[in-house]
C-alpha cells in the first residue's frame, strides 16, 4: 500500500479499471469485484462514459463499499452538467460519496472555461464542499493539457490520470514532476489500447517508474485478475525489481514495431456515421499482417464495414477526426487498412 499523493487514500498500487466491465452482466460483475476486494486491490476507477460500468460496481459493491476507494469521471464541462452528472454518479454507484471525481479527458483549450464561474470545476468543488466527493481529479490524453494541469498542481487538482505504457514515454518527464510535485499519478492504458500483447510485461514496465502511483488494467474477468496480480506481486514484492536481458530485448521489440501512429482502441470516435468500427478495422490490419492470424484478422475486418459491396466504405467527412484524443489521420489510416485487405485478397488467390 502506498499513500496516494496528497489525497489521504492509502491504496495498493494495481488498481482496476472499468472499461471491460462493460462486456459482462451484473452476476459476472458481482463474482469479480468480490474476488477483486479478496485479491487486496482497493482502487477502482470507472466513468460516467463507460456504459453500465458504474451501475454494475455500485451493485456488485454496495455490501462492501468500505473496502474501496472509488474514482470515476464525467465529460461534463459546464456546471450544470457537472452537477448533474456528480448525482448520476452517486446514483448508480449507490454510495454517499465518491473519493476521487474527475473531469474527463480535457484538452488545453478547455481548461479556461473549466475553471470559470459556469465551468464544471465550480461543481465538483460545491460537491467537495458537501462531502459528496473527497477529492477532484483529471484525465488528459495530450502532453499541452497535461503541461497545464501540472503546473495548476494540487491547489486544483489531487490527480492526474495519463496513458504511459511501453511505445507512449513522451509523459515521463511530466508525470514525474506530478508526482514531486504531490499530485496522484494514475496510468491508464497500459496496453496501449490492446497493441501491446504481453501484459505482464506491460504492467510491470509501468510499475516499475519512480512516478507511477497506481496502474490501472481494464479487468473484465477473473483470469484478467490473477495474471495483473502475478505482474504487480513481481515488482512490488521484489527486494529488486529488474528486467532479464531477454525481456529487455523484448520491450526493445515492442518499442520498434509499434513506433508512429497507431490506434489505441479508446473508442472515442464513434460512432461513424457510416457505421464504420474504426478501432475494429485498425485491429484487424495488425492480425491480417500475422500469418497465423490473417484468418481471424480477415473476420475481424469483414465485421468492421470498413468495405461496402467491394469499395472503400469510408466517405472522409472528417467527423472522427476530432474525437481521437491522439489527432490520428484517421481516414487516411483506414484506406491503409482496405489496402491491406486487397492485398491479402490477393495473395490468398495466389495460395489456391
Ligand atoms: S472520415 Fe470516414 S471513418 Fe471518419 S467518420 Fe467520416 S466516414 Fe467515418
Ligand atoms: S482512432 Fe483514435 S479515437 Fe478512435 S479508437 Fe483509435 S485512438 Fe481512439
Amino acid at each position: 500500500m502506498i499513500e496516494f499523493g496528497k489525497t489521504g487514500m492509502k491504496v495498493n498500487r494495481l488498481g482496476f479499471g472499468g472499461i471491460p466491465i462493460q462486456r459482462i452482466d451484473q452476476n459476472g460483475a458481482n463474482e469479480l469485484l468480490k474476488f477483486i476486494k479478496e485479491s487486496g486491490i482497493n482502487f477502482l476507477d470507472t466513468a460516467r462514459a463507460y456504459g453500465e460500468s458504474e451501475t454494475y460496481i455500485g451493485e456488485a459493491i454496495k455490501e462492501m463499499r468500505d473496502s474501496f476507494y472509488l474514482a470515476t469521471k464525467s465529460m461534463a464541462r459546464d456546471y450544470e452538467g457537472m452537477k448533474a452528472d456528480i448525482e448520476k454518479s452517486l446514483s448508480c454507484l449507490q454510495t454517499d460519496h465518491i473519493d476521487l471525481y474527475q473531469i474527463h479527458n480535457v484538452q488545453v483549450l478547455e481548461i479556461e472555461n473549466l475553471m470559470s464561474q459556469d465551468g464544471a470545476y465550480r461543481a465538483l468543488l460545491e460537491a467537495r464542499d458537501q462531502g459528496k466527493i473527497k477529492n477532484i481529479g483529471i484525465t488528459t490524453h495530450t502532453l499541452e493539457s497535461l503541461e497545464k494541469i501540472v503546473e495548476m498542481g494540487t491547489d486544483y487538482f489531487m490527480s492526474i490520470q495519463f496513458p504511459f505504457n511501453i511505445v507512449e514515454s513522451q509523459g515521463t518527464d511530466l508525470l514525474t514532476k506530478a508526482h514531486e510535485k504531490g499530485m496522484g499519478t494514475i496510468i491508464m492504458k497500459p496496453l496501449a489500447g490492446g497493441a501491446i500483447e504481453d501484459p505482464e510485461l506491460a504492467v510491470r514496465y509501468i510499475l516499475d517508474q519512480n512516478f507511477t502511483d497506481i496502474v490501472i488494467p481494464g479487468m473484465g474477468d477473473i483470469e484478467e485478475v490473477k495474471q495483473n496480480i502475478q505482474s504487480a506481486k513481481a515488482v512490488l514484492e521484489a527486494e529488486k525489481h529488474e528486467f532479464t536481458q531477454e525481456e529487455l530485448v523484448k520491450i526493445e521489440e515492442i518499442k520498434k514495431d509499434l513506433t508512429g501512429n497507431f490506434c489505441r482502441r479508446c473508442g472515442y470516435c464513434k460512432p461513424c456515421p457510416q457505421g464504420i468500427d474504426i478501432p475494429l478495422a485498425f485491429l484487424s490490419a495488425r492480425y491480417m499482417k500475422r500469418y497465423n492470424l490473417a484468418q481471424w484478422g480477415y473476420g475481424r475486418y469483414m465485421a468492421s464495414n470498413l468495405e461496402k459491396d467491394g469499395e472503400f466504405a469510408c466517405v472522409k467527412c472528417g467527423a472522427c477526426l476530432p474525437k481521437c484524443p491522439y489527432f490520428l489521420p484517421i481516414p487516411d489510416m483506414l484506406e491503409e487498412v482496405y489496402k491491406t485487405k486487397l492485398e491479402t485478397d490477393k495473395s490468398r488467390r495466389q495460395e489456391v
